[in-house]
């Protein structure tokens, strides 16, 4: 069958992730392992791809949340170390993680008792971190449960704690206070397993905000996966790193007509045209993650207020504070209300935008769709500006 054009599809760009990845690299002390994050599916580029091309530049340990993204790099042939980050419930699952030599985290003596017991009646090695809660709140093990696990398991002759890891609350904030405190705990919990003859090869607690602003919390391994993929964490940073972004959502004009001045757009009327313009539909709505939240509490009274003034300004149309569309390098508002599959983009009546242009949509990685596809550029200096589809 022929293959019929979509209009809507991710554009990932492979030599930016080798860029942010030499990047990250360059920071990083000869000494210190890189655990690259791909949760998520690679955070909204691809778990396969993206894992695909960091193991080919000497990536050789990954991190994810579940097991079924664990395997779906195994299915990949990722032959490397990958390490869960959430504890695993059910002994099926045990035993298809210790089947595929994927790396499990002990959070909890629960994780302990399953994985001694499953691992003793399969007969396999099993190598696990041991996760601490140093003020997180998530999971993890305190001071006494690491001693208590690490006892157990030394009894089982399968298991090897290879790591030991924290994750931080506020890496990214102003105030150095609290992952100072985090930092410290973690530390002491080492230094009791010490005491008690368990010495661990693998500390470890950066992600991307530690990594670049805890130089001296990178001890034997870092965790990253925003920087990879482009991004700084959220927050202010001194030692920036510079980072591309590989990640384009695109679709495509599919109606354009001109409107009067004082022209209603979109439901409930939101937005009224100040001057005749020509509206562009695209193909895209919040069901493909356009204009989408995360619905958090604000994290302070400044946070609240900050969104509170974001939200009266996008009210009244300030350029600063509108979604945005690019079409031929030129950038465009949305105006009214997003659609649940379209959205209402402005357009001046001079700007020369046809039926078909490809548009530049700003949705946000991790929530835009799932099932779109994803074409993969890649310019070799032999073929450059090839485009390879991974499919
Ligand atoms: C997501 C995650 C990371 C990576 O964090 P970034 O800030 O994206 O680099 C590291 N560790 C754990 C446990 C995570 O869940």
């Amino acid at each position: 069958m022929r293959k019929v054009p979509t209009d809507r599809w991710l554009e990932i760009d492979i030599d930016a992730i080798k860029h942010n990845l030499e990047q990250v690299k360059s920071r990083l002390p000869e000494k210190v392992r890189l655990i690259a994050v791909v949760k998520a599916d690679a955070y909204g580029h691809g778990a396969v791809a993206i894992a695909n091309t960091l193991y080919q530049n000497g990536v050789d340990f990954f991190g994810v949340s579940f097991l079924d993204e664990a395997l779906a790099l195994r299915q990949a042939r990722i032959n490397s170390s990958i390490m869960l980050f959430t504890p695993l419930v059910h002994e099926e699952q045990v035993i298809r993680a210790l089947e595929k030599r994927i790396t499990v985290s002990i959070t909890s003596p629960y994780d302990c008792h399953l994985l001694d017991v499953v691992s003793r009646r399969m007969n396999v090695k099993a190598t696990v971190h041991l996760k601490v809660d140093t003020g997180l709140g998530r999971f993890g093990l305190n001071g006494d449960e690491a001693i208590e696990v690490c006892q157990t398991l030394q009894a089982n002759s399968g298991i090897y704690i290879e790591g030991i890891y924290t994750h931080m609350a506020e890496a990214a904030a102003n105030k150095k206070t609290y992952t100072r405190k985090q930092f410290n705990r973690f530390m002491n919990v080492i230094d009791e397993l010490k005491r008690f003859g368990f010495k661990i090869p693998i500390c470890h607690c950066a992600n991307s905000a530690v990594f670049l602003k805890y130089p001296e919390m990178h001890l034997n391994a870092v965790r990253i996966g925003t920087l990879i993929s482009g991004q700084l964490p959220a927050g202010k940073f001194v030692n920036k790193l510079e980072l591309i972004d590989p990640y384009k959502f695109k679709s495509r004009v599919i109606s354009l007509h001109t409107l009067d001045k004082g022209s209603c757009l979109g439901y409930n009327r939101t937005a009224r045209l100040r001057k005749e313009a020509q509206i562009a539909v695209i193909p895209v709505g919040y069901n493909h993650g356009l204009a989408v939240q995360v619905a958090n509490h604000p994290a302070s009274w400044v946070d609240f207020l900050k969104r509170m003034t974001k939200s009266i300004l996008a009210y009244f149309n300030l350029p600063r504070f509108t979604l945005k569309v690019k079409i031929n390098g030129c950038e465009y508002p949305i105006r009214g209300k997003v659609f649940m599959q379209m959205a209402l983009v402005e357009i001046p009546l001079k700007a020369r935008v046809k039926i078909g242009d490809e548009v530049e949509v700003p949705v946000r990685k991790t929530l835009a769709a799932k099932n779109l596809n994803r074409t993969y550029l890649k310019s070799d200096k032999m073929e450059e500006q090839e485009q390879i589809l991974y499919g």
